[in-house]
Order: C-alpha cells, then sequence, then structure tokens
C-alpha cells in the first residue's frame, strides 16, 4: 500500500498549523511549527498572495494529511460524502472521523493515527468481537472496538494509553481504559470535530 515516508513536520509547516502527526512530541516545544513556523523550502519566508484556487488546495490538503488518507481514497471519500444525503462537506470530515485508525487515536489507544494505524494493521484491535486490521475501515454508531484479548497483556499497548491518559477523548466516543474498549456513540457532528478547516473550501475544489 502507498503512503507518504517524508518527513510529517514538513506537511504541518506547509499547512502553517499543526496536524498532530508525531504524538507527544506535538504537544511539546520541540514542535517544528513553534519552533519554525515559516512553510519549508528556499522561498518559504516570501510572502505570497494566494489564489482561490490555492487556499481551496490547502484547506484539502490539511484534511487530507490531518488524517494520513492519500490523494485516490480522499477523493473516493469525497464521492461518498456527495452520494449521502446532507452537506458534503461534513459529511465528508464524519467519514474521515469514523475510520477505525482515527478512532483508535481518538480513544487514546495510539498516540498519533500513524502509530493507530500500525496497530491496527498489526491486528490490535477487534470490532463487535471480530478481529479487523484494515485502517480505513470505517465504524458505525453502535459499534464496539477493543484491544484483542492477547494484546491487552501486551506492555507496549499499556505503556500507549498510559502515555495518552491525559489527551481528552471525544464526547461521541465512550471510552472504558479498563476494558481497553470504545464504543461509537454516534457519529460526531461537525462541533465535534476540531479540524480546523473550512470544509466547504475543499467541496469548492472538487465541484470545479
Ligand atoms: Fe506537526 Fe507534530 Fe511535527 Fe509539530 S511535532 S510539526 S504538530 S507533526
Amino acid at each position: 500500500m502507498a503512503r507518504y515516508t517524508g518527513s510529517v513536520c514538513r506537511l504541518c509547516r506547509r499547512e502553517g498549523k499543526k496536524l498532530f502527526l508525531k504524538g507527544e512530541r506535538c504537544y511539546s516545544d520541540k514542535c517544528a511549527v513553534t519552533r519554525r513556523a515559516s512553510v519549508p523550502g528556499q522561498h518559504g519566508k516570501a510572502r505570497k498572495k494566494v489564489s482561490e484556487y490555492g487556499t481551496q488546495l490547502r484547506a484539502k490538503q490539511t484534511a487530507k494529511r490531518y488524517y494520513g488518507v492519500l490523494e485516490s481514497q480522499f477523493a473516493e471519500y469525497f464521492n461518498m460524502a456527495e452520494r449521502r444525503a446532507g452537506v458534503a462537506g461534513e459529511n465528508l470530515l464524519r467519514i474521515l472521523e469514523s475510520r477505525l485508525d482515527n478512532i483508535v487515536y481518538r480513544a487514546g489507544y495510539a498516540s498519533s493515527r500513524k502509530e493507530a494505524r500500525q496497530l491496527v494493521g498489526h491486528g490490535h484491535f477487534t470490532v463487535n468481537g471480530k478481529r479487523v486490521d484494515i485502517a480505513s475501515y470505517l465504524c458505525k454508531a453502535g459499534d464496539v472496538i477493543a484491544v484483542c484479548d492477547k494484546s491487552k497483556s501486551s506492555e507496549k499497548i499499556k505503556a500507549i494509553v498510559e502515555s495518552c491518559g491525559a489527551r481528552p477523548v471525544p464526547q461521541w466516543l465512550d471510552a472504558d481504559k479498563e476494558k481497553l474498549q470504545v464504543k461509537v456513540v454516534n457519529l460526531p457532528n461537525r462541533e465535534d470535530i476540531d479540524l480546523d478547516v473550512e470544509e466547504h473550501l475543499i467541496v469548492e475544489l472538487y465541484s470545479k
């Protein structure tokens, strides 16, 4: 499966905001956006007028990078969002939030979505009692995601859960840290999603 292998901090600097791609480091003063906020590259410090297309593109790239999704899959999610009832931009974010790797991260069972993707890929999680190792699996309201029995004694999982303990779990998820499971109470509304992006710009970009 194709994936981005370059510096993830560079992606944050390109978007000019924290995308929280590196776990604990993102909350420390070692964060590259905190230390060096300019756009990477030789002309990064130059002030440029951004076109309408440029603004829309940045919104799409921000969402894509935040969730660690590649271009083709992101476009597929957009098509799916458009076919659903309601506002396409909000539907898109709801679909992205319902990915299994995102829920594992949101529930505090991984320090970043990248780590969540790895843990899911290595078969550490079940959905409604069945092992699922597909990070892009889309969860529904009522689904219960749990650390599989074999992995519950893993020191690595215990250490991750402990280190993520202070991170708040969104209210649309009901996480039980004792049982190492999380229930999707409902899929989130726009106000439940803390992504700093104007999703209508993504809709405008794809509507061209
Ligand atoms: Fe982005 Fe985290 Fe790197 Fe900061 S430390 S630039 S938030 S990935």
